[in-house]
């Protein structure tokens, strides 16, 4: 590393700096160590972060350990562009459309509750991102809430799963979830951070929980929490573009990277990657109706 004078290295101390001070409570297997197969169910793979290299880090996906990723689109833009995606790699890389709760104020029913269906009936295998976000606040509450509503309501007349965004909105989550599950709709907490009793509500009305790379963050202590999601609601998630894990946190996310989360939760469950691996992946394909991976020649049968 250069020394702090050079124009532009200031940033890339800092990021190195807050690396190296990133204590991981794991041992990550190493390199030659045969990686886990997982699923990443929740990436934002056709963002412009990865206009100039995507194919190279669907690439570097695949030999991760990746064998699907389910492409998010947060918004009907992203929704296309992640249709093209999934066309380019089919059967193995998966879409959703829906509006985030950051854009809920723009959120016209008739015309967007008409454009997702029609993305379901393309083959988006989800309604969302959507959700709840009182963190930052980009849309009215009340605009969240009805975009939310209308979405999970799409999600029962088309019986499709719902991916869910939420933070600093716990109670109206807890209760739109509750509501939307007593009317047949199956969904996941995505990105997933607490508080543990919506966690557990998810997993009550039987949901799914998927947590990132915060989980490998030095801060992050709440074991507990990994732990209380049980075996058949767990899922990871990149997130990427955002979020990457500990050891390249301050670096654009890839989906290859889920392999640290996957270690994460495996130590924190007392178990091995492979088996979170080969969990959640299960998890992810019965949640999205995905079709069985081909199987890899050698590679041990996943716990039943
Ligand atoms: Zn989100
Ligand atoms: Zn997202």
């Amino acid at each position: 590393m250069s020394g702090k004078g050079d124009a532009g290295s200031g940033k890339r101390d800092r990021l190195v700096a807050e690396s190296a001070s990133s204590h991981e409570p794991f041992a990550f297997p190493s390199a030659a160590a045969r990686v886990p197969r997982f699923i990443d169910s929740h990436c934002h793979l056709a963002d412009p972060a990865f206009d100039s290299d995507r194919e190279e880090v669907i690439a570097r996906a695949r030999e991760s350990g990746a064998e699907a990723i389910v492409c998010i689109g947060e918004s009907l833009d992203a929704a296309e562009r992640a249709r093209r995606l999934s066309d380019a790699h089919p059967g193995w890389l998966h879409w959703t459309a829906g509006v985030h709760p950051h854009d809920a104020a723009a959120f016209e029913p008739t015309r967007d509750l008409d454009a997702i269906r029609r993305c379901i009936a393309c083959g988006a295998v989800a309604v969302g991102e959507c959700g709840l976000d009182y963190h930052y606040d980009n849309s009215p509450r009340a605009s969240q809430r009805a975009a939310f509503a209308a979405q999970l309501e799409l999600a029962a007349e088309v019986d499709r799963p719902v991916v869910v965004h939420t933070r600093d909105a716990a109670d109206d989550t807890r209760d739109m979830m509750r509501d939307a599950a007593a009317h047949g709709v199956r969904g996941v907490l995505h990105c997933f951070t607490g508080p543990r009793e919506l966690a557990e509500a998810a997993v009550d009305v039987g949901w799914h929980v998927s947590f990132s790379g915060i989980v490998t963050f030095r801060r992050w202590d709440d074991v507990e929490l990994l732990r209380a999601i049980p075996d058949d609601r767990l899922l990871v998630e990149s997130d990427a573009p955002y979020l990457a894990p500990v050891p390249h946190r301050g670096h654009r996310n890839e989906p290859g990277w889920v392999a640290h989360t996957v270690a994460r939760l495996a130590d924190a469950r007392g178990t091995s990657a492979d088996t979170v691996a080969a969990r959640t992946a299960r998890n992810a394909r019965t949640l999205f109706g995905l079709p069985a991976p081909a199987p890899r020649p050698g590679e041990p049968r996943e716990p039943e």
